[in-house]
């Protein structure tokens, strides 16, 4: 599948946006060593060895910058093809130099968006699933996000699936050497289609376990969403601004001011929560109002988890939303105990109810562990590889459906029928990896029979 390196060479500013002590200029392709040359006037230095060198412009010689220079070349690269990085000083004039100076040289043009992974995948160097866990480490905001993804690019997830896959091409080489060679009567011994049963039986339980995570990764990957529902004024822009100390919430005495969701991602001992802010469900006086109510009500309705929060200045709150915030609720606070004397709705009879004043902090160091207790409990714990997206369950799920095809089929009926069913299943798990191509099964069927007739 590797096509080789491309013609052109790209580069692209590898380190963040801004004003920092050091970028990194990466380039990418066979013109990288020329580019060396031209830029510094010598050729690439050693491997993976850092080198000091002055940078300058290529047609008038004037200095650019002092740069550290590593130069990997081709296999053994990020992306397979010869690379070459500088270390420059990361101010915006040096890049903009730099950049103008690289454009200039033949063969050299700046990078897409994703190239150079794209470049890796291309390469062999990245399956799509490691490739995507690249992504998702970038994007990162959390310890437990980081080691998901970490463990994604390590090939954790890839190698699972190529490991199911490499089992139904063995499955499926077997089965197209006996539609091929049965008629001949050739050395290939019958009744193969049964005897692969059992295997793909267990290989399809193993898939369905893999699928039946309750959306762990996936989760983990996009951050617990938490939403914060209860009545107007019951403290709940006060609350999402404790929690997240800082104001981002409007904190109003006058109820129905929060009329738009509000959310606030929160580092909860590195599980990614975000928390947010809706509409307090009261009957609307206004439009406006009646549609943030709307939003809040889909909104809760969609979160991971409701926490809902109780005036308990006002334990008379509206009798009628009551059922539906209480049955939804996984987390059930009452507010403003500071002002004593809280009462206690009997629609909460028996449901254990934090006490809580976003006035003085009480209760809140108690909501916090149950909170995190609640999102551990909902979201991936590095035990095993766990699927992250939605491209993984579809794919997985299509996998899983063909297997079980072909498990309902009698054990006799028509071979090329149940190849069928085989080959789909693993046109899935290929989608997932990448590596789809037809090549692997003749390669298997050759190799492991042995026909050399
Ligand atoms: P929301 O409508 O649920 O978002 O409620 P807000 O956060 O806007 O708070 C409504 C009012 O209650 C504001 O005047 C807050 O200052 C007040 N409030 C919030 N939390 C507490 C608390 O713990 N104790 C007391 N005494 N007042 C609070």
């Amino acid at each position: 599948m590797a096509d080789g390196s491309a013609a052109e060479t790209i580069f692209a500013v590898a380190t963040g946006a801004g004003r920092a002590g050091v970028a990194i200029m990466r380039l990418s392709g066979p013109a990288a060593a020329t580019a060396c040359r031209q830029l510094t006037g010598a050729a690439p230095p050693p491997p993976r060895q850092a080198v000091l060198r002055r940078l300058r412009e290529p047609g008038t010689g004037a200095p650019i910058d002092q740069a550290l220079l590593l130069w990997f070349p081709a296999p053994a690269s990020l992306t397979g093809e010869d690379v070459l990085e500088f270390q420059v000083h990361g101010s915006r004039g040096v890049l903009a130099v730099l950049a103008d100076s690289l454009a200039g040289l033949p063969g050299l043009r700046p990078a897409e968006p994703g190239e150079f992974a794209r470049r890796a995948f291309r390469n062999g160097r990245l399956d799509l699933t490691a490739a995507e866990g690249l992504a998702d480490l970038i994007a990162a905001e959390t310890g437990a996000q980081l080691r998901q993804a970490l463990r994604q690019l390590d090939g954790e997830l890839g190698r699972l699936y190529e490991g199911w896959r490499t089992r139904l091409l063995a499955a499926l080489a077997r089965l197209e050497a006996e539609i091929d060679f049965a008629a001949e009567e050739a050395s290939v011994p019958a009744g193969l289609a049964a005897a692969l049963r059992p295997d793909l039986a267990m290989l399809a339980a193993a898939i369905a376990a893999h699928l039946a995570d309750a959306g762990r990764g996936e989760r983990l990957r996009a951050g617990l969403q938490v939403a914060i529902v209860g009545p107007p004024n019951a403290g709940k822009s006060s609350l999402l601004n404790l929690l997240a100390r800082r104001d981002v919430a409007i904190v109003a005495a006058t109820p129905g001011t929060t009329r738009d969701l509000l959310e606030v991602p929160l580092d909860l001992a590195g599980l990614p929560v975000t928390l947010i802010d809706t509409a307090g469900l009261r009957p609307a006086a206004d439009p406006v109002e009646a549609e943030g109510i709307r939003r809040a009500r889909a909104r809760a309705a969609a979160a991971d988890l409701r926490l809902v929060l109780l005036d308990g200045a006002r334990p008379d709150w509206p009798a009628g939303l009551a059922p539906e915030l209480l049955a939804g609720a996984q987390l059930l606070a009452v507010n403003k105990v500071d002002l004593g004397q809280v009462g206690r709705p009997a629609a909460l009879a028996g449901r254990p109810v934090l006490a809580l004043s976003c006035r003085t902090g009480e209760g809140v160091p108690e909501l916090l562990e149950q909170l995190q207790a609640q999102a551990a409990a909902l979201l991936a714990d590095g035990s095993g590889p766990v699927l992250t997206r939605a491209r993984h369950r579809s794919a997985l799920q299509a996998t899983h459906a063909a297997l079980t095809r072909l498990a309902a089929m009698p054990a006799d009926s028509e071979l090329a029928l149940q190849a069928e069913e085989l080959r789909l299943a693993c046109q899935a798990l290929g989608r997932l990896t990448g590596r789809v191509d037809v090549e692997a099964v003749l390669d298997r069927i050759f190799g492991e029979f042995c026909i050399g007739k």
